[in-house]
């Protein structure tokens, strides 16, 4: 979401008439789009704007812009700690960074921290993206979330569920085709749950049937599904659609129903794992991927077993898995037993172990067979490089007129995380 975001703003910018900068210090303007997700990154921003301040006093009318979800968290807390900021703003309200922009440069500060989404946020759509990859577009559909995870800061900073429209959304998509776009990606923090909250209401599995409707749309994909949402009308449409892909990002966060429950994430182990066969018998072959919380408060050795029994039964091709990070102000950060940091390094180890194995062996299933791949990019001269449907990144030697194209490859060598193939014939 905030790569899309990223997107949104630079396509801003550039109907502003700015130009990316090669250097920070010829930078007029330096803005960074922020996660708050965990601690890490709220570290890293104030030790950016530390060095960016630097550069301001040797050139004091460049700007420093934050945005983001850091933004709508800490909010005033963020400019008190690091007063060079010139220029804040959230994911609420990115349609205002033309105004903030034109208050800066008059010199101004220009700091716009809302408590709830404005209800002209819908403005945004109508400004242009700026994107780097000419074939697969991201299309947000859904903002916010209602599910309150208790470790989770999302619905503070992104606000509750606000869906997109469907002509709005099938507007974009279809301009995008008509870019060139092959692959469209929709994006929500559950996007699962598009459509709950209008007045008539909609099923996500209808945005997919009307997406695929659309002429030009090769490929579909779709991120972040809840567990909870995904239902049999959606694991339908998956299996109906020839242009879904044959992926799906499914976050578990924990395989104990104890932490689950502590989680408040709406499922148990055994749903989770249910829902799993079921994709896995309907679609055959779908490449799941999952992200993991490790060390969530209170979790035990038993727990922790628990997830990774679920790991080895899924297979999953991909796992994020994360150490707990508390986040000031959401329940999880005030549960007591809080795990040590060695230990959840330890746990996240044999984890990260596992799973390492599990990839190998799903890499060897890969080699030999005939993989669809769209191909995305040339690099070098004569390096092709793509995605396969079940997201896999794939290299092949071809040239530029390929570039674009969907084609079928043979699988030469497969390592966890890259093909070699070799180019059979172009399909599309
Ligand atoms: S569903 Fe995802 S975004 Fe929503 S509260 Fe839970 S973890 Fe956060």
């Amino acid at each position: 979401m905030n790569f899309n975001d990223s997107e949104r703003i630079r396509g801003i910018l550039r109907t502003m008439g700015y130009e990316p900068a090669k250097t920070w210090e010829e930078a007029d303007l330096i803005l960074l789009n922020t996660c708050t997700i965990r601690e890490k990154p709220d570290q890293k921003v104030l030790s950016h704007v530390g060095e960016y301040k630097k550069i301001k006093e040797k050139k004091p009318d460049a700007l420093i812009a934050v945005a983001g979800c850091l933004v709508q968290r800490a909010g005033w807390e963020l400019v008190q700690k690091a007063p060079a900021i010139d220029i804040m703003f959230s994911s609420f309200n990115i349609h205002q960074f033309p105004e903030l922009l034109n208050q800066a440069q008059a010199g101004y500060k220009a700091i716009a921290i809302l408590e709830n989404p404005p209800e002209d946020e819908d403005k945004i759509w109508e400004y242009p993206l700026e994107r780097d990859n000419p074939y697969c577009a991201y299309v947000t559909v859904i903002k916010g979330c209602d599910k309150n995870c208790t470790y989770c800061v999302v619905p503070r900073t992104r606000g509750r569920e606000r869906s997109r429209s469907l002509e709005s959304i099938l507007e974009e998509i279809k301009r995008l085709v008509e870019d060139g776009v092959r692959e469209i990606h929709l994006l929500g923090q559950n996007v699962t749950a598009w459509g709950k909250d209008f007045k008539k209401q909609m099923h996500f599995s209808e945005l997919l049937w009307k997406v695929a409707e659309i002429e030009g749309v090769e490929r579909i994909r779709f991120t972040t599904g809840h567990p909870v949402d995904l239902d049999d009308e959606i694991i339908q449409a998956m299996a109906e659609i020839p242009q879904v892909c044959n992926a799906l990002h499914l976050p578990i966060q924990s395989g104990s129903n104890r932490i689950l429950n502590l989680m408040d994430r709406g499922y148990t182990k055994e749903e989770y794992l249910e829902k799993v066969f079921k994709l896995k018998e309907k679609i055959k072959g779908i490449a799941l991927s999952t992200d993991i919380i490790v060390g969530f408060p209170s979790e035990t050795e038993k727990d922790f077993e628990d997830t990774l029994d679920v790991i080895k039964q899924v297979e999953f091709e991909q796992i994020f898995s994360f150490k707990f990070s508390p986040r000031p102000g959401t329940p999880a950060a005030s549960i007591e037993n809080q795990i040590p940091d060695e230990i959840k390094t330890r746990r996240i180890t044999e984890l990260l172990e596992i799973q390492k194995t599990i990839m190998a062996k799903i890499a060897g299933r890969y080699k030999g067979t005939v993989q669809e791949i769209l191909i995305e990019e040339l690099r070098g001269k004569d390096t092709l490089v793509g995605r396969t449907t079940t997201n896999r990144w794939a290299e092949m030697k071809g040239g530029r007129e390929l570039t674009g194209k969907i084609v079928r490859a043979l699988v030469k060598e497969a390592s966890p995380f890259n093909l070699t193939c070799e180019v059979l014939e172009v399909v599309r």
